[in-house]
């Protein structure tokens, strides 16, 4: 059984839920509301929970604001007709509108979206996410392929791509297994950011380390790299339209 508590702390008011229940030590969570719960063994005083609250009271004020932020940023966006979404390094505006389909597509500087509620924002979320996706993967599959193509010289291996989410770089390269791996947040980017982050890990098939040589045959490849990278980490290293 839970009971609602509160307790005065200096200037500060906290509100506690306190949980009673079979276990040996009390514990304390704060939840994605930030609520505080307490649960603790079922013959615990008040006054143990009260200085156990007291003692945690840092941790409790950490807790809860990293949540806030967190909140914050999860809700930058509302998915409502105006809003800005980058792709391919350019803005494209969000038109959103209610029907008796679940459809997206983009024409022009437009990405239009046809959802059943349009109060539900979790569902458009998804629905932009699916669409960023499957952009990804036709157009790193396209670029991958037609790198590899121009330069056929230097990539005559087996190459594999993988697209990936919540990675923190752009890009790796595993040379034993020929396969490339690509953030998804490229997509955000232009093409030739995407394209320069490619023929970086290419480059890795031949010298494994960010050596002189590497860098000798990348230029060759690509004579702007130091630009475009310079380019990636200050314009696109943060953008994202949701936590992923
Ligand atoms: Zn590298």
């Amino acid at each position: 059984m839970s009971e609602r508590h509160s307790l005065q702390v200096g200037q500060e008011n906290i509100e506690y839920i306190l949980t009673r229940k079979k276990m040996r030590n009390m514990r304390m969570r704060i939840t994605s509301k930030c609520e505080v719960t307490v649960s603790c063994p079922f013959h615990t005083l008040i006054s143990d929970v009260e200085k156990f609250i007291e003692k945690n009271l840092d941790w409790i004020k950490k807790s809860q604001s990293s949540i806030l932020q967190n909140a914050t940023s999860l809700e930058k966006y509302e998915y409502m007709t105006g809003e800005k979404f980058l792709y391919l390094g350019k803005e494209y505006t969000l038109m959103v509108k209610e029907g008796q389909t679940r459809e997206i597509k983009s024409a022009g500087d437009y990405i239009f979206m046809t959802v059943y509620d349009l109060w539900d924002f979790e569902d458009k979320r998804s629905l932009l996410d699916k669409w960023y996706k499957s952009q990804a993967n036709r157009i790193f599959a396209d670029r991958f392929s037609y790198l590899k193509f121009l330069h056929k010289d230097f990539f005559a291996g087996n190459y594999q791509l993988i697209i990936k989410k919540g990675v923190s770089t752009w890009g790796t390269c595993a040379v034993n297994t020929g396969v490339v791996t690509l953030n998804f947040r490229l997509i955000y980017a232009p093409i030739e950011l995407i394209d320069s982050v490619i023929l970086h890990e290419f480059c890795h098939f031949y010298y494994i380390h960010h050596d002189k040589d590497f860098y000798g045959l990348l230029a060759t490849l690509d004579p702007l790299y130091k630009e475009h990278s310079k380019a990636l980490d200050r314009k696109y290293i943060d953008y994202t339209h949701y936590n992923d």
